[in-house]
């Protein structure tokens, strides 16, 4: 089967769950998602579930990872700050609807098949980086947009620091599986406009490198 037979049903699914971002759904028809995944999840890629990637972490389910991406309001001037690469999938979907994404990750394992994925892909404007997020990549700083896809108590102040006046974050907020909120904030001159974008469920932003 041909990646469009594959992922055309879950982008129809994506289209009824009401996401209608073009750019966003045509990022996800592009990413094939089985090869984030080990070989006993590959024919559960498509479906619209989270799914393991080891080391007790998950890849979001594609939902999640559409509300975000179209949550960022990206264009091809965004430098983009993502926090916990995970399996590169989410990363994937952010590079061609953006600049360059700066991507962190704490489990150098997930970091190192992450960045093989990506050349095997072609994907070109990733930088990624072993460490902890919370810190942000200073070097870097300031980032149009910052994408957090691991559950903080509250909002890192380093990564609101680095983020561009104007700029976009989307952060799942709330350590307690049954209560995150994934949360979009709006930097302003004098401070930020906070957005509720719905209940979320995501493994926990871990302090310090795994
Ligand atoms: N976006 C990923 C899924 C992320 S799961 C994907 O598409 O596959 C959350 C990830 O955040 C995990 O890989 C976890 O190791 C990482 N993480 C948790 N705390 C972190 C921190 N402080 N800094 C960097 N990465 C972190």
């Amino acid at each position: 089967m041909s990646l469009d037979e594959r992922v055309g049903p879950l982008i129809l699914e994506l289209r009824q769950w009401g996401i209608t971002d073009k750019a966003v759904l045509d990022a996800i028809e592009r990413v094939p998602r089985d090869l984030f995944l080990a070989d006993h999840f590959k024919t559960r890629a498509y479906e619209n579930v989270a799914l393991p990637i080891g080391h007790h972490q998950t890849v979001s389910q594609p939902l999640v990872v559409a509300m975000m991406t179209v949550a960022l309001e990206l264009t091809d001037r965004s430098k983009v700050l993502e926090i916990g690469t995970g399996s590169g999938y989410q990363t994937a979907v952010l590079a061609p609807l953006c600049r360059r994404v700066y991507t962190i990750e704490r489990h150098r394992e997930l970091l190192r098949v992450a960045e093989e994925r990506f050349e095997a892909l072609n994907i070109r404007n990733v930088t990624a980086m072993a460490g902890d997020g919370s810190a942000g990549w200073p070097e870097q700083a300031p980032f149009e947009r910052i994408i957090v896809t691991a559950a903080a108590l509250d909002v890192p102040p380093l990564l609101f620091d680095q983020l561009a006046i104007g700029g976009i974050m989307v952060i799942p907020i709330g350590v307690d599986e049954h209560d995150q909120r994934l949360t979009k904030i709006v930097k302003t001159e004098d401070g930020a406009e906070t957005t509720d974008l719905g209940g979320v469920r995501f493994v926990p932003l871990v302090a310090g490198m795994a």
